[in-house]
């Protein structure tokens, strides 16, 4: 009787406090770790070769596969239309932010024969879809220490790890508030611009097909975040920019009534060497880092249960096929 009330007493530990859950190591039940994202990522552009090109950008420290799935009409042919980015799965222990992307592919893929609108959407632009590009530092997350954060470059003396939201090469370094010098330190920047390959191997990729537009994938904060981020200052664009992320925050609570708090480095916490400065910084493009829910640390922080990857991907559906929509010749 003692034992059972002790199991019952852990597993109340266990299920009440998030901070526990980083002991649940090697299981990462519903969603996708580094081979089943691969093995969806393949069965997608095999069903629909003539909708997908699945492109490896380049590879990880580790040397694991950096894949952007290409959905387009005459995805193999480089067209005229507007490029456009979903990326998740920059931070390790942030896997809902990988689940969003993926499933967006599917859904494209899956309903373009039967939905008119998704078919406007994906014949009018070409859709670069990354739902990892930390693959890494998920494994370790799974694995070993769920809330593992940065990549797993080894940085000497015992320390590991690069985030590759200061990694870009925009404003690096800018200060050290937004980013850290320090190994040790969970926002380190690395050693200079583009050091990493994961980051590298997006900018050469991005450069060769400019963005015109993109989102980011995080969690948690339930936050959708533009453009600066390095500074308080305005960027030239905040304006439009904070339309979009309001009507897409507006889509998101239709769905859910969740609502999705929307701004600038305000709203958060100053970054540089971030994505969303270096793809707005160096193409005009307007870029969004979207924090995924829970909205708060005591909600559940980094640790989404698998029963909300669907609920979560049901409010960011519209508003995606909306920011796609931002980006169209309309006629
Ligand atoms: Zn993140």
């Amino acid at each position: 009787m003692k034992k059972i009330k002790a199991v019952m007493f852990l597993g109340f530990v266990w299920f009440a406090f998030p901070i526990f859950a980083q002991f649940n190591a090697g299981s990462n039940g519903a969603y996708h770790n580094f081979a089943e994202t691969e093995a969806v990522l393949r069965e997608l552009a095999g069903r629909y070769p003539g909708l997908t090109q699945l492109v490896s950008v380049g590879l990880s420290i580790e040397g694991r596969e950096l894949y952007v799935l290409k959905i387009s009409d005459f995805a193999q042919t480089e067209e005229s239309e507007a490029n456009i980015y979903i990326i998740g799965g920059t931070h390790a222990r942030e896997w809902i932010s990988i689940e969003v992307p993926l499933l967006f592919a599917r859904q494209l893929l899956e309903n373009y024969a039967e939905d008119a609108a998704v078919r406007r959407l994906v014949d009018g632009a070409q859709i670069y879809i990354m739902p990892l590009l930390n693959p890494d530092g998920l494994e370790f997350s799974i694995h070993t220490y769920r809330w593992w954060r940065k990549t797993r470059r080894y940085n000497g003396n015992f320390s590991w790890g690069v985030d590759l939201n200061r990694n870009w090469g925009f404003q690096w370094g800018y200060d050290n508030l937004g980013s850290s010098p320090d190994p040790n330190s969970e926002t380190y920047r690395g050693s200079g611009p583009f050091s990493e390959p994961e980051t590298d191997a997006l900018r050469l990729f991005m450069q060769d097909h400019p963005p015109i537009g993109a989102i980011f994938y995080h969690n948690f904060s339930q936050k959708i975040i533009y453009p600066w981020e390095h500074t308080a200052a305005p960027a030239p664009d905040q304006a439009k920019m904070a339309v979009i992320a309001t009507e897409m925050s507006r889509r998101m609570a239709a769905v859910s009534g969740r609502v999705y708090l929307t701004g600038s480095s305000e709203i958060s916490y100053a970054v540089n060497g971030g994505s969303c400065d270096w793809v707005y910084g160096t193409f005009a493009a307007p870029a969004f880092t979207i924090e995924l829910p829970n909205a708060t640390y005591l909600q559940g922080g980094f640790f989404t249960a698998e029963s909300e990857i669907m609920t979560t991907f049901a409010e960011n559906l519209p508003a995606l096929l909306y920011f796609i929509d931002c980006f169209l010749e309309k006629n």
